[in-house]
């Protein structure tokens, strides 16, 4: 039986088991297949507090995973597969084993969407893609297309930018969501093209993309662009399936906090990305994985408090 189990090892779980581990807990991590979360997409992370100079995703993940090893957490890189939170002890699986716990973090964060048009899965990785930093250097001297216009859009046209020899970034409004420093930057740069008022229909090509079709919102004009990537940029969806009929969720798939960490299942607790709709911040969910495990100890002192009353 464990004490705590954490599932997830983005910046929420691993701060979660940093605070676990320190307060003695002994927490098992189940990291997922691809541990460390979404900093692990990403290159330079410039507002995480603490590294004046930014340090790369990759590096700052191992630097959580390594810090929350030193005091003693258990980190497997298996992802859950299934919950069983009706019963107590509480029931988590993965493809080999089940596992008992008193309490479960579920730190499980969001994954990137996508935009569910014809062309799109049949060219996932021969043009289409959600990870700039992870395949923008295939595109060298290319014409590289961006969806979206919030942040994460502006932040991988602007390192597109390095490689391709045009970017053109295609929004379904006529104004940007992004935060106006990061729109700035994408506004006032040369070699990035905005169009706007406008959706992707289709992705064109094969076996690889050559391009898009495209409809204007506005007059529901269709017209084909010549592209060779296109990196898809519209925001997350939660990593919440598992937890489907066994948690209570928002309507947009997010795990509902009625109280502080606390979840409505007793015992289950719930830190970072995976409910927050709102901040969605490296720090945030740092900070949400402490709260999430000094509740966690807690809740737990309060329940061996009472066993121990009881015999
Ligand atoms: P986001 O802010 O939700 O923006 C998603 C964008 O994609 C919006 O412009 C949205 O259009 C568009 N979109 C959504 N679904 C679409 C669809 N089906 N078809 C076409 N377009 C679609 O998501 P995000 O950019 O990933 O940012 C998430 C959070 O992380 C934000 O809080 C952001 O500030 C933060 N972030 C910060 C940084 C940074 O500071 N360096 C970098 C990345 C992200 P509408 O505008 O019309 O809704």
């Amino acid at each position: 039986m464990e004490r705590v189990i954490i599932i997830g090892s983005g910046p929420a779980g691993l701060t979660a088991a940093v605070y676990a581990a320190r307060a003695n807990l002994n927490p098992l991590v189940l990291a997922g297949g691809l541990y460390g979360g979404q900093l692990m997409l990403t290159t330079e992370v410039e507002n995480y507090p603490g590294f004046a100079e930014g340090i790369m995703g990759p590096e700052l993940m191992e630097e959580f995973r390594k810090q929350a090893e030193r005091f003693g957490a258990r980190i497997e890189n298996v992802d859950a597969t299934s919950v069983d939170f009706s019963t107590r002890p509480l029931i988590v699986r993965t493809a080999e084993a089940e596992y008992q716990a008193k309490i479960v973090i579920i730190a499980t964060g969001a994954s990137a969407r996508w935009l569910n048009i014809p062309g799109e899965e049949k060219l996932r990785g021969r043009g289409v893609s959600t990870c700039a930093t992870c395949d923008g250097a295939f595109f060298r001297d290319k014409h590289i297309v961006v969806a979206g216009g919030g942040d994460s859009a502006m932040e991988e046209a602007l390192f597109l930018t390095r490689f391709g020899r045009k970017v053109t970034v295609i929004h379904r409004r006529d104004s940007l969501r992004a935060s106006k420093i990061m729109a700035d930057r994408a506004l006032a740069n040369d070699k990035i093209e905005f169009v706007w008022n406008t959706v992707i229909e289709e992705v064109l090509g094969a076996p690889v993309m050559t391009g898009l079709r495209l409809r204007n919102v506005m007059d529901d004009s269709v017209h084909d662009l010549a592209a060779d990537a296109l990196f898809i940029a519209i925001g997350h969806t939660p990593n919440t399936e598992i937890f489907r009929g066994q948690i209570d969720l928002d309507p947009a798939g997010y795990i509902l906090t009625p109280d502080g960490t606390a979840t409505n299942v007793t015992g289950v607790f719930v830190a970072g990305d995976v409910s927050d709709l709102r901040y969605k911040q490296a720090i945030t969910a740092a900070g949400a994985g402490c709260k999430a495990a000094m509740d966690a100890e807690k809740y737990l002192e309060a329940l061996e408090f009472s066993m121990h009353a009881a015999v």
